[in-house]
């Protein structure tokens, strides 16, 4: 299993530093985040240590993603919470601090303003059609189905 001495998840899923831990098994762990957005912010790690989410193998994001709506639904019962945001910060210009690939979960309430909506940049028939075919041609060359 692959572990990194130097990163902080890996230290919480080894118990050497600690946490607020709300489930652990084989693959995933969830876990309060030390500094939330909003109370009942929860981390959602891979056991496994990988960066980003290009990083980690398909069956551990599945088992990962397996998890996510029963602790959503956790989330929101125990915050009293209404909605929430689901959050990858994907690299370090994407904002990820901590080189271990997680997922925020974020309770939200109404008009709480905790997030503002980013800047939208509109598209045209064209480009949108360009991009698309674009990504259809690395899907191809991934040999993807
Ligand atoms: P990101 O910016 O997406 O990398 O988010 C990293 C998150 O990890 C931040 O929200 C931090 O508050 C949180 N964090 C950092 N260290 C710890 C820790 N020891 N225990 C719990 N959460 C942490
Ligand atoms: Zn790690």
């Amino acid at each position: 299993m692959r572990s990194d001495d130097s990163c902080i998840f890996c230290k919480i899923v080894q118990s050497k530093v600690p946490a607020s831990i709300v489930l652990q098994n084989k693959a995933t762990v969830a876990f309060l985040d030390i500094n939330p957005i909003a109370t009942g912010h929860l981390l959602v790690i891979p056991v496994e240590h990988c960066s980003t989410i290009t990083d980690i193998a398909p069956e551990a994001m599945a088992r990962l993603a397996g998890e996510l709506p029963r602790l959503s639904q956790v989330v929101l019962e125990a915050s009293g919470a209404v909605a929430l945001n689901l959050i990858c910060n994907s690299g370090k210009e994407a904002g990820q601090e901590v080189p271990h690939l997680h997922f925020h979960l974020i309770p939200r309430y109404t008009d709480d303003q905790r997030i503002l909506r980013t800047n939208r940049m509109g598209s045209d028939d064209e480009s949108r059609e360009r991009m698309c075919q674009k990504m259809v041609d690395v899907l191809v060359r991934e040999g993807s189905d």
